[in-house]
């Protein structure tokens, strides 16, 4: 199993100057990389491959005016050119943005994809910078496959380990017990409501956090470009973001662990993630959500665990239908928090209705895959329905 681990990096001066080089010299790559096969496209309708980026390196390497790139990591040139192409790739798929000039003023990063050693524990060997302090809080196991180093905009080092343990990912769970199914229904005041009932509020925290961004960004707009004073300001707002996210992070972290170690299938809505980031009105408040990251988190927990984790991409009305006996209303607007179902009487709690309905339809897609759903007693606690053979 490949495992990632994010260790915080002490260079001294020296590396910190050996890591401007480096970092400098993969932008330097990646930008002129973008530039020519942005005009190649634009002038000659060409399409220039893997292959032939490849090779450019190898010829600016070999020019007097570009001759300085020697002094870069080769491996890790190679692989920040490589990255352009992943990024062309996912552009011409429609699952990605054209790719963008990389700027010195933000987080910087490269990947070294061998060649990194640990050493005694408490340091990392790095190639062209040497042998850099770092805290490493828990051992890491296995064969080291890519070290990606990145330096914040706050001016933290950072490494993340990609190793693989020799471990097998354990094989996915054949028999699941409807008690251990929940649906997760992703909203806005509340993250995530389970079909249990459970509403698993936005830490407060995030709000605030994102009140004093926008006081700091403002700053920053305010400043005069290229003063010291715009600097400052940039990196108040640089640590603003980081607070930001770390927070976040913790969160989701605890919240996709818990669903995972609760549960052996957690089903979700992904066709919704997906619309909501279109509607531009909503975008800033699922950004902060960050949906789409806490779904991340649980499809590596799960497959980690052996445990299934059912995305639901198929358009289905989980608001408007009534849990219980499957009526559908034809309009629920957002505002209605609250219903009563016409035909059976049954009354909805919006957010939960959806998660029992979105349960119902994972089990669906599990048994349609095959796998055996046990259904255990008819008892009803806190809004999870029996499941229906
Ligand atoms: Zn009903």
């Amino acid at each position: 199993m490949l495992k990632a681990t994010k260790v915080r990096l002490y260079p001294t001066v020296d590396q910190r100057k050996a890591f401007a080089f480096q970092f400098g010299a993969m932008r330097w790559a990646y930008n002129f990389t973008l530039g020519w096969r942005s005009s190649a496209w634009k002038e000659r309708g060409e399409s220039i491959s893997k292959r032939q980026t490849l090779d450019k390196l190898v010829e600016l390497k070999a020019t007097e005016e570009t001759g300085w790139l020697k002094e870069a990591d080769s491996q890790a040139l190679q692989q920040s050119v490589m990255h352009l192409d992943d990024a062309f790739k996912r552009f011409f798929r429609k699952q990605g943005r054209y790719p963008r000039f990389k700027s010195k003023h933000g987080k910087q990063a490269m990947s070294y994809p061998q060649r990194v050693k640990i050493v005694n524990g408490v340091s990392l060997y790095l190639p062209k910078v040497g042998t850099v302090k770092a805290v490493l809080h828990r051992e890491i196991v296995g064969k080291i496959k890519t070290v990606t180093i990145s330096r914040t905009q706050t001016g933290k080092y950072y490494a993340s380990i990609l190793c693989d343990d020799g471990l097998e990912v354990p094989a996915l769970l054949k028999t699941i017990e409807a008690d251990a199914v929940t649906g997760i229904d992703l909203g806005i005041t509340h993250l995530a409501i389970a079909s249990t009932g459970e509403k698993q509020k936005n830490p407060r925290i995030l709000k605030r956090a994102a009140a004093n961004l926008r006081r700091k960004q403002k700053t920053l707009s305010r400043k005069k470009k290229g003063s010291a004073n715009r600097n400052k300001a940039r990196v108040l707002v640089a640590k603003a973001h980081e607070r930001t996210a770390n927070t976040r992070n913790d969160f989701q972290h605890k919240l996709s662990k818990r669903l995972v170690d609760e549960n052996q299938a957690i089903c979700v809505e992904t066709l919704k993630v997906k619309n909501m980031l279109k509607n531009r009105k909503l975008a800033k408040h699922i950004a902060d959500a960050a949906w789409g990251e806490l779904l991340r988190k649980l499809t590596y927990k799960t497959a980690w665990s052996g445990k299934h984790l059912v995305q639901i991409d198929q358009w289905f009305a989980s608001s408007k239908t009534c849990s219980d006996c499957g009526t559908k209303v034809d309009a629920m607007p957002l505002s209605v928090r609250q219903w009563t179902c016409q035909t059976c009487d049954q009354e909805h709690d919006r957010d939960i209705n959806a998660a029992i309905n979105i349960r119902q339809q994972g089990i669906l897609k599990l048994k349609a895959e095959g796998l055996s759903v046990s259904a255990c007693g008819g008892s009803r606690n806190s809004g999870t329905l029996p499941v229906a053979a």
